[in-house]
């Protein structure tokens, strides 16, 4: 777990100013921001929670949707910081296409039965005689400059926007990725192309056969070992592999990267 306060023990000559105990407090500050742990089942697949993370693995899903199992919110003052600073840029974000007079809304439900799937999608814009979703994302340099150089986003990204263009039956969509060194904005059209389709028309049947796996109650094997970086950062880690195997095999979702 990194600090956020690097400079924890460091000594000012003076010797009377506490910086540990400043730290100390600033680090506290924001973990008191954790969520509150939770056994509630989930209901739904969310759009944002696939493809990283313990969000590619059916096992987890399973857990989530049976619920009764406790989740512990363990990130640390840095994540928190992370998330709190997208948080506000997605905001001012907004804010531009607002004052640019192209809103037409923000934060827009989008959710589906089959399979179950409940999202919110940051934009909705009026652009060229359509009605076009987007969603906003902030990038450190190197990343932001990936995005820039491939023009594409990473394949989590993708799919959360690809999965709501199809839930809203839109043929465009566009992803305004914000360099969180610099503020350079960089703008990525999507559309329907082939290799976009077969992606979502994959995701799909993964979560229906995954679901389904929940629906006969028939947990899913676990697709990583249990000193993979995935596992020991799911949440379900210690209830996962206390249990038995699972009984059907389906494979953790891959996406491009
Ligand atoms: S601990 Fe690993 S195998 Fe188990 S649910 Fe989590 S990610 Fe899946």
């Amino acid at each position: 777990m990194d600090n956020i306060t690097p400079g924890r023990n460091f000594n000012p000559a003076s010797g009377d100013f506490d910086v540990a105990t400043m730290n100390k407090l600033l680090d506290d500050a924001y973990l008191q921001q954790r969520r509150a742990d939770s056994d509630k089942a989930k209901k739904s697949f969310a759009p944002s929670g696939l493809g990283w993370g313990s969000g590619n693995c059916p096992r987890f899903w399973y857990y989530s949707f049976k619920g009764g199992i406790t989740r512990v919110d363990d990130n640390d003052a840095k994540s928190i910081a992370n998330m709190a600073y997208g948080t506000q840029a997605h905001d001012r974000i907004k804010d531009l296409f607002k004052r640019a007079e192209v809103l037409i809304d923000d934060e827009i439900k989008v959710n589906s039965s089959d399979p179950p799937i409940f999202g919110f999608v940051d934009l909705l814009i009026r652009w060229q005689n359509e009605s076009v979703p987007g969603e906003i994302k902030t990038a450190k340099q190197e990343s932001f400059n990936i995005r820039k150089a491939n023009k594409r986003p990473p394949g989590y990204h993708l799919i959360q926007l690809l999965i709501y263009m199809r839930l809203m039956n839109k043929q465009k969509g566009f992803f305004l990725y914000e360099n969180k060194n610099t503020q350079e904005l960089l703008v990525i059209p999507v559309t329907w192309t082939d290799a976009n389709t077969k992606l979502v028309d994959d995701v799909f049947d993964w979560m229906r056969q995954t679901y389904k796996a929940f629906e006969e109650d028939k947990a899913p094997k676990r697709p990583f070992t249990i000193k993979s970086k995935t596992c020991k950062e799911c949440p379900f880690y210690k209830n996962c592999w206390e249990d038995p195997e699972g009984k059907v095999e389906i494979p953790p979702l891959e996406l491009p990267k």
